[in-house]
């Protein structure tokens, strides 16, 4: 989601020699994390996204509070000290409460008392002069300071009354010389309510605002909360989870930026419609940018030993990539025992000759228990044979992909949506580097994940 919304209003911004602001709306302490800030501009580098401005709305506190006063002056905001149960009902039903009637100077008493701590969380709002009967709920009486007692990452315990989204942007909209907010849709109830504050500010001029429907994939839910849920019942590590809709996530299952880019480009628009996004429309825009560039590897998941009479003693050099060259080859020694997929293992029968890939060709003559048994066939490539990879006895490394699958099933959690699949791979998988994206051959394109151990990352076949 934040980083199809960052590549539209990036690419919007160049097309027409737009500036992009890079604004942290960080003003409620309790959601913002120190490692917030630095994880978005991580991100939005990643993706070659580059922004001319920057700024924390949280450096404007003081310029907020001399804000909030001028409409307390203007008799366009009051104090209000009902419970919060109180002011839901309220407001639903359209009617005010008896702070409304307040005067000035009770107001700014009291804005005076919220700001010097006499109140505690909780206890005491300050709400914009709206209007009750409004069709557009967010106008009847906002809240635009609510007190936090929380501390703040950059600020820590300096300030404890804190503005509200509305206002926040609002004013730094107009500070910013915002022309353009590209946003999804969830926010265009409120676009009424910035301008109405603006306006009773003096400040005349209003963002044009672009709105369109928010990015959901099927199967995972885009949502903080709900994603924090998850998180929280343990069934994540952390937000950079490859099942995660998050710009961490998706970069460690293995997407590319340009892959990401490309479909923001041709899959997404301004659509007010809601649309759910299938993830193997990004999936094969991300396999036809690495098929040509990824070294291909042989990856045995499940083995299954095999072994092979009369098997000459043989080493052979396979290609990184079966067109590119230019990327190399690797060795393997192989005589007469082998791993093989255990999936292979399953369907192969009896007589049948399969080859193993740039190796040999054997026949199936026995499948033993947990082994299957061969006879050396002949080197040479034979038409209509079963092609399969293969690791050699004695000169295999242990290797473990996470697979990630939907978070959700038709509605519900999928306690089966990391799968991990344990195998041996060929001793050149150790050179491969983290972060690097290959191919393990009849099994898919994967992310090397741990520095220390051959953990892999799939990112689809
Ligand atoms: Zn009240």
């Amino acid at each position: 989601g934040h980083a199809m919304s960052g590549f539209l209003n990036y690419l919007y911004a160049r097309m027409y020699e737009g500036e992009l602001w890079l604004r942290f709306e960080d003003t409620d302490p309790r959601k913002v994390r120190p490692e917030y800030y630095e994880s978005f501009r991580k991100g939005y580098r990643w993706l070659g996204i580059e922004w001319d401005h920057e700024k924390n709305n949280s450096d404007d506190m003081e310029l907020f509070y001399k804000y909030a006063e001028q409409l307390i002056k203007a008799a366009k905001a009051y104090v209000c000290t009902c419970p919060p149960e109180k002011i839901r009902k309220l407001r639903a039903l359209g009617e005010e409460c008896e702070h409304r009637a307040q005067g000035v100077d009770e107001n700014l008493h009291l804005w005076n008392e919220m700001l010097a701590g006499a109140f505690r969380e909780g206890e005491a709002i300050l709400r914009l002069i709206g209007d009750m009967k409004h069709q557009n709920t967010t106008l009847r009486d906002p809240a635009l300071f609510r007190i936090i007692e929380h501390p703040h990452p950059l600020t820590g315990n300096r300030y404890r009354v804190w503005p509200l989204y509305d206002f926040a942007v609002s004013i730094e909209d107009h500070l910013c010389g915002v022309t353009h907010v590209l946003r999804t849709s969830e926010f265009a109830l409120r676009d009424e309510l910035q301008n109405y504050i603006r306006s009773l500010l003096g400040m005349d001029r209003n963002p044009i605002y672009i709105e369109y429907s928010r990015f959901e994939f099927k199967g995972t839910p885009v949502s903080k909360r709900k994603l924090r849920a998850i998180l929280e019942a343990g069934m994540a590590a952390g937000w950079d989870d490859p099942r995660f809709p998050t710009i961490e996530g998706i970069k460690r299952r293995g997407i590319l930026p340009e892959a990401i880019r490309e479909f923001t480009i041709t899959q997404t628009g301004f659509s007010y419609a809601k649309r759910e996004y299938d993830w193997s429309l990004l999936f094969a825009i991300n396999r036809r940018i690495l098929d040509p560039r990824a070294r291909r590897f042989f990856f045995v998941p499940n083995p299954v030993k095999l072994i092979v009479r009369n098997a000459p003693k043989l080493t052979i050099e396979a290609p990184y990539h079966p067109e590119k060259k230019e990327l190399g080859v690797r060795r393997l020694t192989a005589a007469g025992e082998f791993y093989i997929a255990g999936e292979d293992s399953a369907k192969i029968k009896i007589g049948e000759i399969i080859r193993l890939k740039y190796l040999m060709n054997v026949r199936i003559t026995g499948k033993e228990g947990e082994a299957v048994s061969a006879e050396f066939s002949g080197t040479e490539v034979k038409k209509d044979v079963k092609i399969i990879q293969w690791v050699p006895v004695g000169e295999s490394i242990e290797v473990k992909v996470l697979v990630p699958g939907p978070l959700y099933l038709n509605g519900d959690i999928n306690p089966e949506s990391l799968k991990i699949v344990t195998g041996v791979g060929e001793t050149a998988i150790k050179d491969i580097a983290v972060d690097e994206i290959v191919q393990f051959e009849r099994f898919g394109f994967c992310r090397r994940d741990s520095e220390d151990e051959y953990v892999f990352i799939k990112a689809h076949d």
